[in-house]
């Protein structure tokens, strides 16, 4: 593993902080400039690209930030396509916002498709998961995965389309697994790119990596014999997915926390850990909750890498938001959120509580389960979303390139 390491870049180092999402940007910033000439390539270490998904997909910080900061260095043109990257990231979610099935399909696909692996086929996806292959690079990247929690982007994209259309592997178990070991793991950006490479989000366009385009990005590291990957893809198809729009109805959620003299309670997860920047920074709040739920990395499928990772992310912006508000944070672990929010709530006499809303995903999951028990119990949970949200998801509702210049239109 030493040898595969030094090749692969694994001492990449997440720390799961604000403070160290903040140093990586400044790093970034002045190769930001050869992003679009350099990012396809896979190198060790890969520091032509940002490395920040870890941290912008628990806002530790936000796209805002590394949008504004590119375009300070830079001029527009020449940091366009990597700002055209970073707003991927919020095309995605708006899109899995108006399409929640997509996600739910594929949770109750995973264990669906696990269960009906038998034989050859179990033999197969374990060898793909343990990287033992015996194809060039697919195995270095499903190790570097599992070592480092990050592959880079080009990596990913060979990887899905090697795992759906030369192992025919189900697409959704190599999502899974995607899931399990990635610190930016992220339900929208994995599902719906794994639903991309498998043709399944663009009707009729399917990725198929090449063994020439391989040895090219990664500078010959990775050379698969040509005939050892599948030449084409074959078609995979579904029900559509119905749209919804429910979200953008829910006026509440831009509104202001509570009335005067009310005492608000800030529940603070995961999906955002930069509350003292925004919406939420000038509230009134009384108290801060950021216990973390016990069981959520078993529901989600996440590996214990990702879940300590994200337990010690939520750590630190509770630190931040106990020192913003001026408040105790309460902390630790419960097998029961729900009823933890509750308790706190009395306790704390809080009238109300306010949070972002999470994303579809699991971190939602456990906020309706909290809505609803505390609206048993009388104290009201008001959701908030970040402006950026509010203004660019509608727009992702058709193809990629309508919401970009809807972004470019704005300015
Ligand atoms: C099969 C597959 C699964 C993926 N799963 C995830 C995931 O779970 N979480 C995740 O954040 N990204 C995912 N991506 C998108 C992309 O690969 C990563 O965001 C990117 O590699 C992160 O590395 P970076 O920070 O160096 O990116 P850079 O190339 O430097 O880009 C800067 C930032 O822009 C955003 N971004 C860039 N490309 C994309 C993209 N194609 N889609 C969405 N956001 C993008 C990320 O937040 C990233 O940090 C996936 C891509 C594929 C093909």
């Amino acid at each position: 593993m030493a040898a595969l390491g030094a090749r692969m870049g694994m001492t990449i180092n997440f720390k799961p902080t604000r403070a160290a999402a903040q140093a990586r940007l400044a790093e970034f910033l002045p190769a930001a400039g050869a992003y679009a000439a350099e990012r396809n390539f896979v190198r060790p270490g890969n520091d032509h690209v940002a490395r920040l998904s870890p941290w912008l997909q628990k806002r530790l910080l936000l796209e805002s930030e590394v949008v504004a900061a590119a375009r300070a260095r830079w001029t527009f043109p020449a940091v366009e396509k990597f700002v055209q990257e970073v707003y991927w990231r919020t095309y995605w979610k708006g899109w899995l916002e108006q399409r929640p099935a997509a996600w739910t399909r594929w949770t109750e696909a995973v264990p669906r498709r696990r269960d009906g692996l038998r034989g050859e086929r179990r033999s197969a996806w374990e060898a793909a998961c343990a990287g033992r292959t015996g194809i060039a690079g697919f195995d270095d990247w499903a190790r570097e995965l599992v070592a480092t929690g990050y592959l880079h982007n080009h990596a990913r994209m060979w990887f899905a389309s090697i795992w759906i259309f030369t192992l025919r592997l189900p697409w959704e178990l190599g999502a899974a697994f995607f899931f399990e070991h990635l610190l930016d793991g992220d339900a929208a950006s994995n599902t719906l790119s794994w639903r991309w490479v498998a043709g399944l989000q663009t009707a009729g366009k399917t990725y198929v990596a090449r063994a020439d385009n391989i040895a090219h990005y990664t500078e010959g590291r990775c050379a698969p014999a040509a005939g050892q990957l599948a030449p084409a893809a074959f078609a995979i198809t579904e029900e559509p997915l119905l749209k919804v729009a429910a979200w953008t109805e829910a006026g509440s959620w831009s509104a202001a926390a509570g009335g005067a003299g009310e005492r608000v309670g800030l529940w603070l997860h995961a999906e955002d850990l930069a509350v003292e920047i925004g919406e939420l920074a000038g509230e009134n709040v009384a108290s801060v909750n950021a216990v973390w739920p016990t069981g959520i990395a078993g529901r989600a499928g996440w590996g214990e890498s990702v879940a300590g990772w994200t337990r010690a992310a939520l750590g630190d912006g509770a630190t931040r938001a106990g020192a913003h508000f001026g408040v105790v944070v309460m902390g630790g672990a419960t097998d029961d959120l729900a009823a933890e929010l509750v308790e706190w709530a009395k306790t704390q006499g809080l009238r109300r509580v306010v949070a972002y809303r999470p994303f579809v995903g699991p971190w939602l999951d456990e906020g309706l389960a909290a809505e609803r028990a505390l609206g048993a119990a009388g104290v009201a949970l008001t959701w908030r979303r970040r402006a950026w949200d509010t203004e660019l998801f509608p727009h992702a509702g058709r193809g990629y390139f309508p919401f970009w210049e809807r972004v470019k239109a704005a300015g």
